[in-house]
């Protein structure tokens, strides 16, 4: 159904039509978070796609005009690494061996290899978007946009180059910013190590003691430069004997538990004091001259280790700044690819984390280690490749987005986020402490930072390649702005006429999708470009799991900012995780993996989407399984595609033919179309407010109403052909249907098509070009919904009783007592309705009841009392336990208060027990109960049996294959105990069945069942 749903779409252009007939409706602007198209598209990629299909078709429906541009995000680290593992590199050398051009045109194939499965996935599950006018960031056009933004940020001073020590992988051998260093945390093990500085000069040296130093990070100290310590902070020289050895340590006095409990304290100094004071350096593999000695910051804390913090002005950005106040040496003993240069002792080519043992080794053998041991603890990683991160010196090139945090949070605040948590928390916190974005890569494959400078650090940031010809005096517009074209433009400098060159990094890749809302139009440069954007930003909507706080979220609203002083979306929706259906991860591993296209192909789009966007928060981690996804669709959407069928099979035979509703409806009818007046206004409220699950949740409880109660009462009306529950039935559906369709937009198409286009031509071609329902309140009674949702309550109650019972709902019981709010002014159709659900002939109010049907008991409510009353609680307790319980109920039911002694107390001061007297059955909730009298006499024995025969004929019949107006003569037996109570029901039992003949043959052989009952019908 849904593969003939998607042709009649793509044949008759319904979704252009969708948006060509808003032209001139006001903008609802949607961005497209581009995927990277080198790997294939998984389940998760699906979830996304339906919160941003359903709500760009609401507000089309809505009036508004929804132009949806895919894209493709191409460039970056991602892609990259991949081709590197296919081309199986180790790193940039071999890169740069296999040539820059051909391995960009490697990476230019593989984010195009699998495009083709993910237009084919979006298009399976009937996401609406525009993929021939999608936008590639990799694109000339696109690229030169990012150069025009970039150009703004660098004329602001915002975009300068820094040596700054900076998150660095050195596998990929390029930094990282700070939003990706947050996507790649992973839990280690590291070595914690506490280590003998021994002092050379001073008071310490006078007292013959060692700094003792905590680091968790061993191959920093071979580029050892200086201790910190906090000149506020007081330090003890502590004398300690361990195993024969006595020593004098000196620590942070609020850390000197670290030495154990055996201490003695020597001196006392505070921090400042301890200033120049000398010490042998644990390692002496290189040269740094004039270093080794304390140093003063105030970033030195008490929390953990010893407040002695070793400076390696090469690896932490807090050294650096510390180290360059005291004019000390920045040496650096690793090499790019994160290995040892060759020359250094010990540790020489060894990879940086692993050097740790080694040293550690060494310091043992030397006796400088106080102790070590092993920790675990969350460590960044290179959030593509997996290789432990190191802090690194080295020159990058930085956008201050520090200097516009304060328009950040101003933007933030104005944003709209989903769930609202995220707003203050998550995102929140992450723009307060934002650091400056490092946007620069050392690498090949991504936009190139158009800079380019001469020898006298004479700089210019280019903003088209109509610029950039013009400063090279050549034609460029034609230039593949990616490397290594781009690199070989060179021309004078205007100020010193040398040579200037590009810089050689590209950016971020980051930075390319963030620049989406203007770059997808290529912005300022192609024609129309302008309008385009200015039409479309910002964003009404926006929409990806919640990873995306420290990505797309971020570095959206961030060069909104930057570029144009205004966040580039209005609402945000933070979508959890997909998860397996037992909570864990979806991965080739442990082969859990839902394929999307097989998922839908099993169990339908519309079924899939409809898990995604009503069954549980869409803010939560979410698990998806086949069991799952089955469940809400029969609950609901199984139960909706039943009701039509239902309409369509009577009216067919009724040869009913739509018009407006007639003037006579039943009080079921107006019930029904109250509901749905408040149904409507419902849903549209919902996903105006983007509450996919509220919206569900509405759709789902109105189709129980509609087929477990409306069309389930009103069968004898269908049956009959009653125009007015045709009509109004048909209104329903129809209705229905189109609030549905963003939801589940391909069975609200076939229901479209079959039911309303099929009996009115001059109807809307599609269920996706119609205007959505306005809701018409002068027919919501609210009083009306209410009592209709009272007597279902009561109806599940008694059945729950008759459950409980074990009587079969077909044996009729003599009478019921209700206990509910309101029951005394319920309409008395309802009252029958209820009767005839349960099969019991006298409902009764049960405080009229004789009270001989349950026992009751009663204990005094604590809780309300004692707000109440206090102290007093012990004495009214014994008051209550003193008075007939059965009385005081009653009493409370009817009058609402009463006096136990002197207090007045009401029902909510008391916890009521009732049991049932033999012979009854009582059900109870929320303070509403049925209770059945289970009495049978003969005569109910009797109608009872009559009951089973005629269930045992209509299911003949329909076994038989009768059609359902069919009339038939039946001729059947039955054992002798109930020939005679079949014989006088015969008319009744004839009117039911639609029998014109109903004769005993006793020639037939009776069955096994109860009533030995055996027929044979034939058609008369
Ligand atoms: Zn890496
Ligand atoms: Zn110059």
């Amino acid at each position: 159904m849904e593969a003939s749903i998607l042709d009649f779409w793509s044949q008759n252009q319904i979704f252009e039509k969708s948006v060509a007939n808003r032209n001139g409706a006001p903008r609802w602007s949607f961005y497209e978070g581009p995927p990277t198209a080198n790997g294939m598209p998984g389940t998760h990629h699906i979830e996304a796609r339906v919160f941003k299909d359903l709500f760009p078709r609401f507000q089309t429906m809505k009036g508004k005009q929804v132009i949806r541009k895919a894209g493709w995000d191409c460039h970056g680290l991602p892609v990259e690494i991949a081709v590197e593992k296919e081309l199986g590199f180790t790193g940039k050398a071999d890169i740069e061996k296999f040539g820059v051009a051909e391995f960009n045109e490697k990476c230019r194939e593989s984010v195009q290899r699998h495009v083709g499965e993910f237009t084919n996935m979006t298009k399976r599950m009937g996401f609406w978007v525009d993929f021939d006018e999608a936008y590639w960031t990799m694109s000339p056009a696109y690229i030169e946009s990012v150069w025009w933004s970039l150009a703004q940020i660098w004329k602001k001073g915002l975009l300068v180059q820094d040596h700054r020590v900076a998150p660095y992988c050195p596998r990929c051998g390029t930094g990282l910013s700070d939003h990706e260093l947050a996507q790649g945390y992973e839990t280690i093990k590291d070595p914690s190590v506490f280590v003998r500085f021994k002092a050379t000069s001073g008071k310490l040296a006078e007292l013959e003691a060692s700094l003792l130093v905590w680091t968790t990070t061993p191959w920093t100290l071979v580029a050892n430069t200086a201790v910190a310590v906090n000149p506020k902070v007081e330090y003890q020289v502590i004398e300690i004997t361990n195993e024969d050895l006595t020593e004098r340590l000196v620590v942070a006095a609020d850390l000197a538990s670290v030495l154990g409990e055996d201490r003695k304290v020597l001196a006392t100094f505070k921090g400042s004091e301890l200033e120049h004071t000398k010490y042998t350096r644990p390692f002496d593999f290189i040269e740094i001259e004039n270093a080794h000695y304390v140093v003063l910051a105030d970033y030195v804390t008490v929390e953990d280790g010893t407040g002695l913090v070793h400076q390696s002005p090469a690896f932490g950005a807090d050294d650096l700044e510390v180290c360059r106040k005291y004019n000390l040496p920045v040496v650096n003993p690793i090499e790019p690819d994160g290995h040892f240069k060759k020359e250094v002792a010990l540790v020489g080519g060894v990879f940086f984390k692993e050097a740790d043992k080694a040293l550690i080794k060494d310091l043992k053998s030397r006796n400088l280690m106080f102790k070590s041991s092993q920790f675990e603890h969350s460590y960044p990683h290179c959030w593509r490749c997996h290789t432990a991160l190191m802090y690194y010196a080295q020159p990058s090139w930085y956008i201050k987005t520090t200097s516009i945090k304060k328009d950040l949070l101003r933007e933030n605040s104005k944003t709209d986020w989903h769930p609202e948590t995220i707003k203050t928390g998550r995102f929140g916190d992450w723009l307060n402490n934002n650091i400056d974005w490092a946007v620069s890569r050392n690498r090949y494959w991504g936009t190139p930072l158009p800079i380019w400078r001469c020898e006298n650090k004479h700089e210019i940031c280019v903003s088209s390649l109509s610029e950039l010809g013009e400063l090279a005096g050549k034609e460029l517009s034609k230039l593949d702005p990616h490397r290594p074209f781009v690199d070989d433009i060179k021309f004078k400098c205007k100020d010193c006429s040398s040579i200037m060159e590009r810089t050689p990094e590209v950016i971020d890749c980051w930075y390319d999708s963030g620049a989406m809302p203007f770059a997808q139009w290529g912005y300022p440069h192609q024609v129309n470009s302008e309008k385009e954007f200015k039409a479309a930003y910002p964003a009404d909507f926006i929409c990806e799991a919640i990873d995306q706080t420290r990505g797309w979220f971020y570095t959206l609203m961030t060069i909104g900012t930057l570029v144009f002083d205004k966040s580039s979306y209005k609402t945000v929706l933070c979508l959890g995780h997909i998860l397996d259906k037992d909570g864990r991860k979806m991965s080739k591993h442990l082969g859990n993996v839902l394929e999307p296209i097989p998922l839908m192909n099993q169990h339908g789009a519309d079924a899939v989407r409809w898990y995604m966007l009503a069954a549980g928060s869409p803010w939560s981690a979410r698990r998806v399984g086949h069991d799952a996804i089955s469940d809400v669709v029969r609950k609901t959407l199984l139960t909706y595609w039943n009701t039509i069928s239902f309409f369509t099979l009577y009216a067919n035979a009724a040869d009913f033919r739509v018009s407006s509703l007639p003037k006579d409806l039943t009080l079921m009818d107006h019930w029904i179309l109250s509901e749905l007046n408040k149904l409507i206004k419902g849903v549209d409220d919902a996903l105006e407010s983007f509450d996919s699950q509220g919206a569900g949740a509405l759709l789902a409880a109105f189709i129980d109403d509609l087929s477990n109660w409306y069309v389930r009462r009103s069968r004898r009306r269908f049956w009959d052909g009653d125009v007015a529950a045709l009509a109004t039935l048909h209104e329903c559906l129809v209705t229905l249907t189109q609030l549905l369709a963003p939801m589940v937009p391909f069975i609200s198409e076939h229901v479209w098509q079959e039911l309303v286009k099929v009996a009115d031509p001059s109807a809307a071609a599609s269920v996706h070009l119609t205007d959505f329902p306005i809701a018409d309140t002068s027919l919501i009674n609210l009083d009306l919904n209410a009592q209709v949702a009272m007597t279902r309550r009561v109806v599940e109650l008694g059945r729950s009783a008759r459950a409980e019972s074990a009587i079969k709902i077909r044996q009729p019981l003599q009478r019921a007592l209700i206990s509910a709010n309101g029951w005394s002014t319920l309409p008395s159709e309802m009252k029958e309705q209820i009767a005839d659900e349960l099969n019991v002939i006298d409902l009764a109010d049960i405080a009229d009841a004789d009270g001989d049907l349950v026992d009751i008991s009663v204990k005094a409510n604590f809780k309300s009392l004692g707000a109440k009353f206090g102290k007093e609680v012990q004495d009214i307790a014994k008051a209550i336990s003193a008075t007939d319980a059965t009385d005081l109920v009653k009493g409370l039911r009817k009058s609402g208060s009463a006096k136990v002694g002197t207090w007045e107390i009401d029902l909510a001061d008391l916890v009521v027990t009732e049991v049932p007297k033999s012979g009854w059955m009582v059900a109870s909730h929320d303070g509403e109960s049925v209770a059945l009298d289970l009495a049978l006499t003969p005569e109910l024995i009797e109608a009872g049996n009559v009951r089973e025969v005629i269930r045992f004929i209509q299911e003949r019949r329909k076994s038989d294959g009768f059609e359902i107006s069919d009339r038939i003569s039946v001729r059947w037996n039955a054992e002798q105990s109930v020939v005679a109570a079949i014989n006088s029901a015969q008319a009744h039992i004839s009117e039911e069945v639609l029998a014109l003949e109903f004769v005993r043959d006793e020639t037939l052989a009776t069955s096994e069942n109860d009533l030995g009952i055996e027929v044979v019908l034939a058609k008369a």
